[in-house]
């Protein structure tokens, strides 16, 4: 019987520099025996050098976003010298080739959609490392396969958040990726990016690559998705900014969902869904620790769960009431969901009261700006921005009372099993271990 295929999903931080990279190395190689779709994210902060590369470009400044674009190429050769005795010619041509489009690329005037630029030069990052990484693997004796993510993962064309068309995409996934599996045990591709019906380049959304290990779980069935990460597992509270916290050995995949939604970082929300419609288990493992545990994700409910706290920042509380004292009826309510959704709002939280309607909206870009002069007709609104929402699962009186500690408290809502506050102007500073609870 064939072998069954296993996902795993590389990071940045993973991928950081050459040293990581052979790191990589020895944990794929305790895996020879498996077939392995691996996808790997940009190397280290590469993704945002290359934000500033698309911004500077866009706001009229190609020499910048040139030389920026330069520092990139230069990290990526000491990289590339570093990790070979001696480069392979044509992962040297490789790279240089996809350096040389982005900078014609950036002789020309940018187009007249910025999601769209950003997408063609954003996406170089994944190219790059995926060209790296498989070459190094091969040049260690694990036969890789580079594919190129961009012929199976196919989105419509909103541009740096494309929606997967799943039919095409599972069909690209069934007739490309086991070809190449019986070929080498190992392939390897890009997260994040995917590709439009007319070949354009398309992002998933920041940290998307995630996602995009999802859905090549989803569309191949595989036996489990695995992420390495540099954190043992998934945490009861991001541990930049907590203390006393712990690893949570089994998670359903309700509760990652409800977590990564509101802001816990360790995996991206979207993974989810495509895992639990095919019952695909998912591990999170330290990349550090290799023989650790890790969180194993599945659909069985786990058994009490401790309180869990996730919390996301550049939040804005809107505040829409109307203009003529009258009360927020169901044709106003309309009204502000269609404004909601073609402005692309992503709203965390809502509350109403007679007159006034109340959303707490991811704070991206121009999109509240846009979303009040469109209901500026019928709507008078008020903005309350840098907030920070928390969100506390299998919440405790403890737990509720440490974290409002010293916060003016904007706006609160409560479920059975979740409560979730939005806070104002309090930086979450490192909390000290005596005021603190156990997480
Ligand atoms: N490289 C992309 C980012 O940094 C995607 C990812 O890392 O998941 O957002
Ligand atoms: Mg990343």
């Amino acid at each position: 019987m064939q072998q069954p295929i296993n996902v795993f999903k590389f990071g940045g931080a993973s991928l950081r520099d050459a040293d990581a990279i052979r790191h990589v190395g020895t944990i794929l190689d305790r895996f020879k025996d498996q077939r392995l779709v691996i996808i790997v994210s940009a190397m280290g902060k590469t993704t945002n050098a290359l934000e500033e590369v698309a911004n500077s470009y866009w706001n009229g400044k190609p020499d910048v976003a040139r030389e920026k674009l330069g520092a990139i190429h230069a990290g990526a050769t000491q990289a590339m010298k570093d990790l070979f005795a001696e480069v392979p010619e044509e992962l040297t041509a490789a790279v240089n080739d996809l350096f040389v489009s982005v900078e014609w690329a950036l002789e020309e005037d940018p187009n007249e959609e910025y999601d769209y630029d950003y997408d063609q030069i954003v996406s170089l990052g994944e190219l790059i490392s995926s060209h790296i990484v498989a070459a190094y693997l091969n040049r260690i004796g694990l036969p890789t396969s580079w594919l190129d993510a961009r012929d199976v993962i196919q989105t419509d064309n909103t541009y740096r958040e494309g929606w997967v068309k799943w039919p095409e995409t599972v069909e690209r996934a069934e007739r490309l990726v086991p070809p190449l599996l019986d070929s080498t045990p190992f392939v390897l591709t890009q997260g994040f990016i995917g590709n439009t019906s007319e070949n354009y380049t398309t992002t998933l959304g920041r940290e998307g690559s995630d996602y995009s290990a999802a859905i090549f779980s989803y569309c191949l069935d595989v036996e489990a998705m695995s992420i390495w990460k540099d954190v043992p597992g998934v945490l009861t509270a991001d541990p930049r900014y907590f203390e006393n916290v712990t690893k949570i050995d089994r998670l359903s995949y309700r509760e990652a969902i409800e977590m990564t939604y509101y802001g816990a970082k360790v995996i991206h929300p979207k993974t989810i869904k495509p895992l639990q419609n095919k019952s695909i288990p998912l591990y999170v493992r330290s990349f550090i620790e290799p023989d650790l545990e890790g969180t194993y994700v599945t659909d069985e409910a786990g058994d009490a769960y401790p309180p869990m706290v996730a919390v996301e920042r550049d939040q804005a509380l809107v505040n829409i009431s109307t203009r003529d004292f009258s009360f927020v009826a169901e044709h106003h309510i309309k009204e502000l969901f269609e404004h909601i959704t073609t402005t692309r709002l992503q709203v965390n939280m809502m509350q109403n009261t007679a007159i006034s309607f109340n959303v707490v909206v991811n704070d991206i870009d121009d999109r509240v700006e846009r979303f009040c002069a469109l209901v500026d007709q019928h709507f008078k609104t008020t903005i309350d921005r840098h907030l920070e929402l928390i969100t506390i699962r299998h919440y405790t009186p403890e737990i509720v009372d440490s974290l409002r500690r010293g916060k003016v408290n904007l706006l609160e809502g409560r479920l059975p099993l979740t409560l979730q506050m939005v806070v104002k102007d309090v930086p979450v500073i490192r909390r000290k271990k005596e005021e603190d609870v156990a997480l």
